[in-house]
């Protein structure tokens, strides 16, 4: 893993300032004829020299159990996502590609006045792609995408949420560059009023310090991306912090129907592109997510169509295509998730605190 790595290269320093004769047995500046020599802190190396193992200076005084945790539950190593993989927001897409992506791939062009800001905010109903705007932006960068629910460092870290926030950032500085997506961040960033529970209110603190400290390194290439489905919930601290605010909407008709036929992509259907027209024109009001559990809805009708005593030996092939009355009859079961009244929240949030589009 790169902490492995990152871990083995201050070893090798700190053996190479204490030992110099230990660079041989490193295996560095070596010669193409020269005998082979691992690269790995071998058993003979340890011996030589009875350091304990010297980690990056910036864990040092992180729990290595938590290092562990944050790179095998918090790093996001799934498929990378384009832009094309997600539909509609043409204009977020434009904001962010120049706000924050470009900046991160060139730091060096993106200075002074051009410096960008080390966090923003994507808020609006859920299920809209916010995630997956996170996910592009690091993949767009080849970044470490690093994923948080706020709420689990209160619930599911219980006791150990400052410490986790504290180890996520001193984690993401050694995997540079790297975006820090804190889904449901109103939880972390809202007013902290006296009832709220003593753990909860250190890890707010934590988390303003860390993100702090992230803005003031100049040259730490960190993003925070924060997501949430209640901005009305943020101070004005929190809303000083994401300079830039914007509204992740519902998809319009072309963005569902994009969404529709991009999942249909790998299906048995025979949809034709103006049934696809139809779906997207029922669907109005639906989630990105909405439309992907209506597709799956939609794709059980063949299999529910399927006689029971068939279904555990009946050929792939032998199951109907997905069609337009198996979209009907899923338009029944899934309605939409969000309200007509938290749409017009978005909207008046958007117009006073957001990029306003
Ligand atoms: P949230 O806004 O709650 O973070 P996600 O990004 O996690 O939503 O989206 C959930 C799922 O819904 C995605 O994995 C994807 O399948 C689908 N989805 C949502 N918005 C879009 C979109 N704009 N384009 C394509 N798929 C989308």
């Amino acid at each position: 893993s790169n902490v492995a790595k990152l871990t083995f290269k201050t070893a090798k320093e700190q053996l190479l300032a204490s030992n110099p004769a230990a660079k041989r047995t490193l295996g560095t500046s070596r010669k193409a004829q020269a005998k082979f020599v691992s690269p790995m802190i071998g058993a003979q190396d340890k011996q030589e020299n009875s350091e304990p193992e010297i980690t990056d200076e910036r864990l040092k005084h992180i729990d290595p159990k938590m290092i562990e945790l944050i790179e095998s539950e918090i790093i996001d190593k799934g498929t990378p996502i384009s832009w094309e993989d997600i539909a509609g927001l043409q204009l977020a897409k434009s904001v962010i590609q120049e706000a924050v992506v470009w900046p991160l791939l060139r730091p060096d062009i993106f200075t002074g006045l051009r410096r960008p800001p080390k966090g923003i905010l994507l808020f609006g109903p859920p299920g809209t792609g916010k995630t997956l705007i996170g996910r592009c932006v690091a993949a767009q960068c080849q970044a470490t995408f690093f994923s948080i629910s706020a709420s689990s460092l209160t619930s599911k870290w219980i006791g150990d949420g400052e410490k986790m926030v504290r180890a996520l950032f001193a984690v993401a500085r050694c995997h540079q560059p790297a975006v820090i997506f804190i889904d449901e961040i109103d939880s972390l960033l809202t007013q902290r009023s006296d009832s709220e529970h003593e753990a909860t209110r250190r890890i707010k603190t934590e988390f303003l310090v860390q993100f702090d400290g992230a803005a003031t390194a100049e040259e730490d290439r960190l993003l925070i991306v924060g997501a949430t489905n209640r901005p009305q919930e943020l101070d004005e601290a929190a809303r000083r912090r994401l300079v830039k605010r914007l509204y992740i909407p519902l998809p319009d008709a072309a963005a569902r129907k994009q969404i529709i036929s991009n999942l249909l992509k790998n299906e048995n259907n025979d949809l034709t592109s103006q049934h696809v027209c139809e779906v997207a024109s029922l669907t109005e009001g639906y989630s990105g997510a909405d439309m992907k559990s209506l597709c799956s809805e939609a794709a059980m009708g063949p299999i529910r169509s399927v006689p029971l005593s068939q279904i555990v030996s009946i050929d792939p092939d032998k199951v109907r295509p997905v069609n337009l009355q198996d979209f009907v009859n899923a338009l029944q079961r899934v309605r939409p998730s969000v309200s007509q009244d938290d749409l017009g929240q978005y909207v008046k949030w958007n117009k006073t605190y957001g990029q306003g589009f």
